[in-house]
């Protein structure tokens, strides 16, 4: 195992169980954990130099499509509401290939990486043409951000009075048939492990109870986490009464949807009730503040959440909705977002900065990561604040009101994947020429 040390930072922001900021403190690094952190701990190791620099723990994003990365802004869907939005894409997202899951999935990866990110969840839920979920997985392991791609799935089409195509809907058998092979094929329990495969049906709206169920049976059998999309906007709860009878949080309960393993998207628009109910069962939050200012679905009730100690996470959401996927800019839109709701008070840079690290991970049920302490993963974020955006800067630790939104370094299991802002073992460019051949061949098909 490889020790060495990264030395010299300005200020460590380590989101520890003290959240301690530390000054002149070294971080020693053995193999893919932390080993130690403090004032000379790292002797005379190797050390990367981190002088001008602040750290962080490696950023956590707990939502996102990567797939949807080679449909950003078409035209058709820059001014819908969440439904018409989908149904613009449903048809051109039927045409995607294995390569187009493959080579969507790298461009979100590289830009959540080159924005902090070193743990990313995904949840893709359509499969045309021959396509699988370890399309993205092959991206990650490429990229080599740790990964939680969750296999989701919709069931209810046109003709069953659901929102997708009927060409793009599954069987459920089918469905639960490949949570099965894919969770025993790609699934890593370990505390390293830079795999969690987890069960996504796509939305209440999209499938039917009796999956809802299943899903749920089958993840607490295999011992895998589960997520979906709940309570995002007005007609998500107008639909939820309309064929349900209750309330989005209400209909989660009844199918066995809550608990701490079980985290849900958006929910933009849970009551009190909901609230208190995901707080006491520890059911998690994906929150999206970009995606919901961008689909025009509100302002989800994050400070009422954290203040009942629901768990809280960081998403980008996919790259059509947001349209970007820069994870240190969606933790400042948290910040920003909870202000204009309730106040300059509501949100402090620390308090979003935390619901983008440790948050994330543990909404995740990654508790080893998203914090900077001995034993936890090497996951760390190194930024540069030499830079004109941070010039005029009185506190580095402030990263969410004056800094970079590129990092200089980011270390994921104590391998580089970023190393002087780029890309250490994957070619950007020549992702970016590969999704210009796709995007171009889609459009030419129109
Ligand atoms: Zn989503």
């Amino acid at each position: 195992m490889t020790i060495w040390a990264i030395k010299n930072a300005d200020v460590i922001v380590t989101m520890d169980d003290a959240r301690r900021k530390l000054a002149g403190a070294d971080i020693v690094i053995d193999g893919g954990a932390i080993r130690a952190i403090g004032p000379d701990a790292a002797g005379d190791l190797p050390a990367m130099d981190a002088r001008g620099c602040v750290i962080t723990p490696g950023l956590v994003n707990t939502h996102h499509h990567l797939y949807q990365s080679l449909t950003r802004a078409v035209p058709e869907g820059q001014d819908a509401l969440l439904f018409g939005w989908l149904q613009t894409l449903y048809p051109i997202w039927g045409k995607f290939t294995p390569d187009h899951m493959f080579t969507s999935a790298q461009v979100g990866l590289i830009e959540l990486a080159l924005s902090g990110c070193s743990l990313s969840s995904d949840h893709l839920y359509v499969y045309p043409n021959g396509t699988r979920l370890e399309d993205t997985i092959h991206a990650a392991r490429e990229v080599g951000l740790r990964f939680q791609p969750t296999r989701g799935a919709m069931s209810i089409g046109i003709s069953d009075g659901g929102l997708p195509p009927d060409t793009l809907v599954e069987k459920e058998a089918d469905i639960l048939e490949d949570c099965i092979r894919v969770i025993d094929a790609f699934h890593d329990a370990a505390p390293s492990s830079m795999c969690r495969v987890g069960v996504a049906p796509c939305s209440p709206f999209s499938v039917s109870r009796e999956l809802m169920r299943d899903a749920a049976l089958l993840a607490r059998d295999k011992g895998v986490m589960m997520h979906t999309h709940l309570a995002e906007n007005d007609e998500d709860i107008a639909y939820s009464f309309a064929n349900f009878g209750c309330r989005p949080g209400q209909y989660a309960e009844s199918l066995g949807w809550v608990g701490p393993d079980v985290w849900h998207a958006h929910c933009v628009k849970l009551d009190a009730a909901e609230i208190k109910l995901f707080a006491d069962t520890s059911t998690g939050i994906a929150h999206c503040p970009c995606s919901n200012c961008r689909l025009g679905s509100g302002i989800a009730p994050i400070r009422k959440m954290r203040d009942a100690q629901v768990p809280v996470g960081l998403g980008v959401d996919g790259s059509a909705s947001n349209d970007a996927g820069n994870l240190i800019a969606e933790a400042r839109q948290a910040m920003l977002l909870q202000r204009v709701a309730s106040g300059a008070d509501a949100m402090s840079a620390d308090e979003a900065l935390e619901i983008a690290t440790r948050g994330g991970a543990d909404v995740l049920g990654r508790p080893e990561c998203g914090r900077l302490q001995v034993g936890a993963r090497a996951d760390i974020a190194i930024w540069d604040m030499g830079g004109i955006e941070a010039a005029g800067s009185w506190d580095p630790s402030a990263l969410l009101l004056a800094g970079p939104t590129t990092v200089r370094d980011l270390i994921v299991e104590g391998r580089d994947v970023v190393r002087d802002g780029q890309m250490v073992a994957i070619d950007t460019n020549a992702v970016i020429a590969r999704q210009n051949d796709l995007v171009q061949g889609l459009r030419d098909g129109m």
